[in-house]
């Protein structure tokens, strides 16, 4: 089907509609490789239901919060660095660099992380 225009990347990437490498899946969340890794490792955790920002997300549904944490630490542990630790980060708007408006976590790990690393 036709992307509707108020389709954001990441209901394509969900809809099969763009590639991606899908590193794991869930019923409600999604993770795969971010296109422009800036850590060894570097996923993005995304609901499958659409919400602007993790505070949209965290009112509207924090259940489904609880899952994208959940699945970016099984992925953390997929990828190997659930030991030695990674980041989560929610770009939250224009001024922090948010340029998808569906709410993602970016996973980092995989070497000593830098502020670079966001
Ligand atoms: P934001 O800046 O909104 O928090 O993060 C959006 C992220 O999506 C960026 O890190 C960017 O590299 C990534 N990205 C942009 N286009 C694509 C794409 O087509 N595929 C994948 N896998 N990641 C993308």
């Amino acid at each position: 089907t036709l992307a509707s225009m108020s389709d954001t990347l990441f209901e394509r990437i969900i809809n099969r509609e763009v590639p991606a490498d899908i590193v794991h899946e869930t019923e409600t969340t999604i993770a795969f490789r971010d296109i422009n890794p800036r850590a060894t490792t570097h996923v993005l955790v995304v609901p499958k239901t659409r919400y602007r920002n993790v505070a949209e997300l965290a009112a509207a549904d924090p259940g489904l919060l609880a899952d994208v944490v959940n699945t970016a630490a099984k992925v953390a542990e997929l990828e190997g660095v659930a030991e030695a630790g990674y980041r989560l980060t929610f770009n939250t708007g224009e001024d922090a660099g948010q340029t998808v408006f569906h709410v993602h976590g970016h996973l980092l790990g995989g070497s000593s992380l830098g502020p670079e690393a966001r």
